[in-house]
């Protein structure tokens, strides 16, 4: 016999639980289960990550990207402060390494003004202020962006959610959703649930979700990974804070940059190459149903010729340490080959639409008693409480409809 929940949530993420905070915080004495089918919550894209709290710089002025990044880093840093998750705000500086980057700089200004974020213009000098170690023409100061571990927020939120009367299920996978009028039939590897409403924050699995619930999207997750190189622990002085380039235009990844981690280690990175596997356990775990899927998808042969400079540049990247240090040395020379050494590694899941369009905004869909949380890449982390109040109140607005 299924048991009967008002809202299951599909994913423990950091997304997946946020929601659920935020369901059980908004409707106390709601039936919330997050049903994850890893024995641990966190364990993909939310604790593979840089874990900058990001301060909203970058985002198009009046995306759910603006608008939930501000939202929910202010949440954020109120929920780790009140659960003895450390956040260090170290800040960021954006570099324009020569005069050729200060326009980039400019517009990049220009939006965090109009996005309320509060931003300062460094000279050369103010730069070598706050990072002594950095050089550049000019760069932009954010005193906001910071630093966390997102993994910690992760398991601080499923104890949240117990604690608050719902449940957090690990080792239960999710392998059919079936929308009926009267309820969502959910069958799972550990039985079947019936919940009024349910939520789908599945990450690199969420396409696969809304196909299961009858309802594929035209576009397709295509992973890809993301790998660090760590700064040797004696050269840590190098940076303070975060270091970026000025982003380059048309993609949303933000290039090779320095992050002062919340534990002092110093990651340079990450890149962005196609995986061979969305939830792979190594950097090069194949799996022969990810690859076909994303071979006989169109959108990724258009995106790959639409950006096969990037692409081929980030291939070698990943392969020749040199040539990331060399992207790195443009803007902190101190750093040689013998200084680094390779680090970690995440997948991220980017949809990708069928004319090869990154999808750049968070994208939310709603099927009948299910909501799809089809597109949450970065910032979804520093965004999860923001968008999670989002879905709890759409979640809200249907079962009391
Ligand atoms: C390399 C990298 C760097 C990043 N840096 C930052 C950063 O600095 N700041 C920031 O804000 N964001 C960053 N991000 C983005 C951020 O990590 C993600 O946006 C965020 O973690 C997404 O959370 P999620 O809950 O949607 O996905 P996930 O963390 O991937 O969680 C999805 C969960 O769903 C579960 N699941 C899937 N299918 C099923 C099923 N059928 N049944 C049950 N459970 C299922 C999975 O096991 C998983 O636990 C980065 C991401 C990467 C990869």
């Amino acid at each position: 016999m299924a048991d009967h929940l008002d809202v299951a949530v599909i994913g423990g993420g950091i997304v997946g639980l946020a929601a659920a905070f935020q369901l059980l915080q908004a409707r106390p004495g709601l039936r919330v289960a997050v049903l994850e089918r890893e024995s641990a919550v966190g364990q993909h894209q939310s604790s593979r990550n840089s874990g900058v709290l990001h301060a909203g710089l970058y985002y198009p002025p009046g995306s759910a990207k603006a608008r939930f990044s501000r939202a929910g880093k202010t949440a954020m840093e109120r929920f780790c402060a009140e659960h003895g998750v450390p956040v260090a705000r170290t800040g960021k500086v954006v570099v324009a390494v020569d005069r050729r980057e200060l326009p980039g700089l400019a517009a990049l200004e220009q939006r965090a003004r109009t996005n309320g974020v509060p931003v300062a213009r460094l000279d050369a000098d103010g730069l070598r202020e706050r990072e002594p170690h950095v050089v550049g023409v000019a760069g932009l100061w954010s005193p906001e962006t910071a630093v966390t571990d997102f993994g910690a927020v992760c398991q601080a939120l499923a104890r949240a959610v117990r604690a608050a009367g719902g449940e957090v299920r690990t080792g239960v996978e999710v392998v059919g959703l079936d929308d009926r009028p009267s309820a969502v039939r959910i069958t799972t590897t550990a039985g079947d649930v019936a919940a009024r409403a349910a939520v789908a924050c599945a990450g690199l699995q969420a396409d696969r979700l809304a196909a299961m619930a009858g309802d594929p999207p035209a576009e397709q997750v295509v992973p890809f990974r993301g790998a660090w190189l760590e700064l040797r622990p004696g050269l840590r002085h190098l940076v303070r804070g975060n270091v970026y380039p000025v982003p380059a235009g048309g993609l949303p990844f933000l290039g090779v940059h320095l992050t002062r981690r919340i534990d002092g280690r110093v990651w340079i990175g990450p890149n962005a190459v196609l995986a061979g596997a969305r939830e792979g356990t190594r950097p090069w775990s194949l799996s022969g149903r990810d690859l076909i899927e994303v071979i006989r998808f169109g959108g990724t042969w258009r995106l790959a010729r639409r950006h096969l400079g990037v692409a081929v540049g980030e291939v070698w990247r990943d392969r020749v340490l040199r040539a990331t240090v060399r992207a790195v040395q443009r803007y902190v020379p101190a750093i040689g080959l013998r200084d680094v050494r390779r680090g970690p590694w995440g997948v991220r899941a980017q949809l990708v639409a069928p004319d090869g369009t990154l999808v750049d905004d968070f994208t939310i869909r709603a099927s009948g008693r299910v909501l799809h949380v089809l597109n949450a890449p970065s910032p979804a982390a520093t965004s999860a409480l923001a968008i999670g109040e989002d879905l709890a109140g759409r979640v809200l607005g249907r079962l009391d409809g």
